[in-house]
């Protein structure tokens, strides 16, 4: 899914207070979605988790996020 599509909300609690409209709504037949940092556009979307895999500024944002390094000097892998 290409997030030039998505809407941009411009933080955090923004994205959070349509997240939870969206999955409150009983219409919403389509799971819950979440929201995360976009770097590619400098702002947060909502989407279904899946979507991170198809977005990948949000994949390595989540990569260096888990690897969590502590005293490693050097380059980032990024794939
Ligand atoms: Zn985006």
């Amino acid at each position: 899914m290409n997030c030039n599509k998505k809407i941009k909300y411009p933080n955090k609690n923004a994205a959070l207070i349509a997240v939870s409209r969206i999955n409150s709504d009983p219409s919403n037949k389509d799971g819950k979605q979440t929201a995360y940092e976009c770097r590619h556009h400098e702002c947060w979307h909502t989407g279904h988790p899946k979507d991170y895999s198809d977005n990948p500024f949000v994949r390595i944002n989540q990569i260096f996020e888990q690897k969590k390094p502590k005293k490693k000097k050097g380059k980032y892998k990024t794939n």
